[in-house]
């Protein structure tokens, strides 16, 4: 039998042109996929699961939140956000692929230990008055909300620019005591800068919330797409509103001292799949 397009050494036809289209697509150049983050599969880093060639993306998720997954057919990569409380240890990935059953994906999230950081702050926004607290509990309810966004477009860029010049701390993931007393660790990356110093979009994204918080002060959160989400805190003004879509460099915003803080800075947190996770891991260079 003569080999052609549409019968290749005597196979079915589609299998034939789904097999010429697959390696088509396999051999094609992977000069558009997305620059991955730097990969640090540590509590509170990122760990870069390879999922394989597919023709359509495969849909990934862990403990029921889905992961953003980037590629190309030629290769696809789950790209997981790991909880700063996750034990170190197996964890799975639930993975779906086209007309294939359920399949899970083990990958090593290795230990890791943050430095302690003593912080000495006003009484009052360590031990919370019954107002306070009760203000707080709203605000956190309105956070779930906004943590819990996915978006289906997927992300412009995972590489992103420093949303502020300045120094930046090596602070992420500082186990936190505040007046002697132990508080959630620190889940974003400070930069020291001015008051009035502008705050850019570090990625194109749309604007989900804004609002002046108890602890994070004036806040902004940008969606970047496929649960990467950004948060700007303790800022002195709010230059966008939800729903605004921004391009990568544009104000949103500028540094300033609101909400619990001991100097003007901007706290930038990065979440992927409803974990806040080291932004050093995005920027272009290694940060601080
Ligand atoms: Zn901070």
């Amino acid at each position: 039998m003569k080999p052609s397009f549409f019968n290749v050494g005597g196979l079915p036809r589609c299998v034939a042109a789904t097999a010429l289209v697959l390696g088509a697509l396999l051999c094609a150049p992977h000069a558009d996929a997305l620059e991955l983050p730097r990969a640090r599969s540590v509590p509170g880093g990122v760990a870069l699961v390879d999922l394989g060639p597919a023709l359509v993306a495969p849909q990934a998720s862990v403990e029921g939140v889905p992961v953003l997954v980037s590629g190309r057919p030629g290769g696809w990569t789950a790209v997981v956000g790991i909880p700063l409380e996750a034990e170190p240890g197996e964890r799975q990935l639930e993975v779906r692929r086209e007309g294939a059953p359920l399949e899970r994906v083990r990958f090593a999230v290795t230990p890791v230990r943050y430095a302690e950081q003593r912080l000495k702050v006003a009484p009052g926004k360590v031990d919370l008055s019954a107002q306070d607290l009760a203000r707080h509990e709203r605000e956190r309810v309105r956070s779930a909300e906004v943590i819990a966004t996915w978006s289906a477009v997927a992300p412009e860029t995972l590489r992103m620019q420093p949303p502020v010049p300045g120094r930046r701390s090596g602070s992420f993931g500082l186990r936190r005591v505040f007046n002697d007393q132990p508080r959630k660790p620190h889940s974003g990356m400070d930069i020291a800068a001015p008051t009035g110093t502008p705050v850019v979009a570090p990625a194109a994204g749309r604007v989900i919330d804004t609002g002046d918080y108890f602890f994070n002060g004036h806040t902004v959160w940008l969606d970047h797409g496929n649960g990467l989400l950004s948060m700007y805190c303790h800022l002195s003004r709010i230059d966008v509103k939800v729903g605004e879509v921004v391009a990568t460099g544009t104000r949103i915003g500028a540094v300033g001292a609101t909400g619990r803080v001991t100097g003007p800075h901007l706290h930038w947190s990065v979440m992927l799949n409803r974990s806040m996770v080291d932004p050093a891991l995005f920027l272009a260079d290694r940060g601080g």
